[in-house]
């Protein structure tokens, strides 16, 4: 699994919001494109080898670079043969038709279906995807949300998306090699009315309770530091803790369980 994009809401030089490329041999998944993400996905495939997006909700930060990607499908050099599959969540399609509508013809909607087979997945059922599948588990956010499971070939990585501490995100991880949690929340903040975010030390929690084999803390604040959330998580957390980096590249099979980073400066840089 390749991180595309580490930050929450607010894109910075050199990390971009969530996105992350999951690949094998045979495959090249995306879950999520956030803001400034795709040029991010290019330096680790191109958009005429993408098998699938999956798009956990409907927040900017999760699938904006949706519309800089439909550019490239339609007038970029690389011509694909056939329609790139886009999984949303419940009414994403009328979310994204009104929002391309402002500045596209006709509501919008040949300007998404003209290049995307957009799909509405059920997140009560099980998706299949090539030869892996994936699993859908609601969280807790501000509007409708859905963490993701991904198997295939025993392996398995589990994505938080967007959400306060869950008991659903738990079970749907259990047992999981990889979970990549959202950690939005400095220790000592405090989400007035509705919560829709964790903290590195809730992320550590649920890491312990579902018993995943590596914790991936992503989707932090730009006045988070590394170290900070690494220590939060390692509190409540007895297995392995990375801090996720754009273009950080996480093995997600036990057998090859180092972290490796590409030669982009942005992946090894102090935070
Ligand atoms: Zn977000
Ligand atoms: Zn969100």
């Amino acid at each position: 699994m390749t991180v595309v994009g580490s930050s929450s809401s607010i894109p910075r030089p050199d990390r971009a919001c969530s996105s992350y490329l999951v690949q094998d041999d045979e495959s090249s998944l995306v879950l999520d494109l956030g803001t400034g993400a795709f040029a991010n996905l290019r330096r680790h495939v191109d958009y005429d080898r993408l098998d699938a997006i999956v798009i956990s909700h409907m927040h900017a930060d999760h699938f904006i670079d949706l519309i800089p990607l439909r550019y490239a499908l339609c007038y970029g050099p690389f011509r694909r043969k056939r329609k790139l599959p886009l999984y949303l969540p419940p009414d994403g399609e009328r979310m994204l038709h009104k929002l391309v509508g402002a500045f596209a013809d006709e509501g919008g909607g040949d300007f998404i279906s003209e290049v995307f087979d957009v799909r509405t997945y059920d997140p009560a059922a099980t998706l299949a995807i090539g030869a892996g599948e994936i699993r859908f588990a609601l969280t807790s956010h501000y509007i409708p949300a859905f963490a993701i499971r991904y198997e295939r070939s025993g392996q398995s990585v589990t994505y938080s998306a967007d959400t306060a501490p869950e008991d659903r995100i738990v079970e749907l991880a259990r047992g999981c090699d990889l979970f990549v949690c959202e950690s939005t929340l400095l220790a000592d903040d405090v989400e007035r009315g509705m919560r829709g975010h964790s903290s590195g030390r809730e992320a550590g929690q649920m890491a312990q309770a579902a018993g995943v084999r590596r914790l991936v803390l992503t989707h932090y604040a730009e006045c988070a530091t590394a170290r900070d959330l690494d220590e939060s998580a390692r509190e409540c957390f007895d297995g392995d803790v990375a801090v996720a980096d754009d273009h950080q590249v996480l093995d997600i099979a036990p057998a090859h369980s180092n972290c490796r980073s590409s030669d982009h400066p942005a992946a090894t840089r102090m935070r």
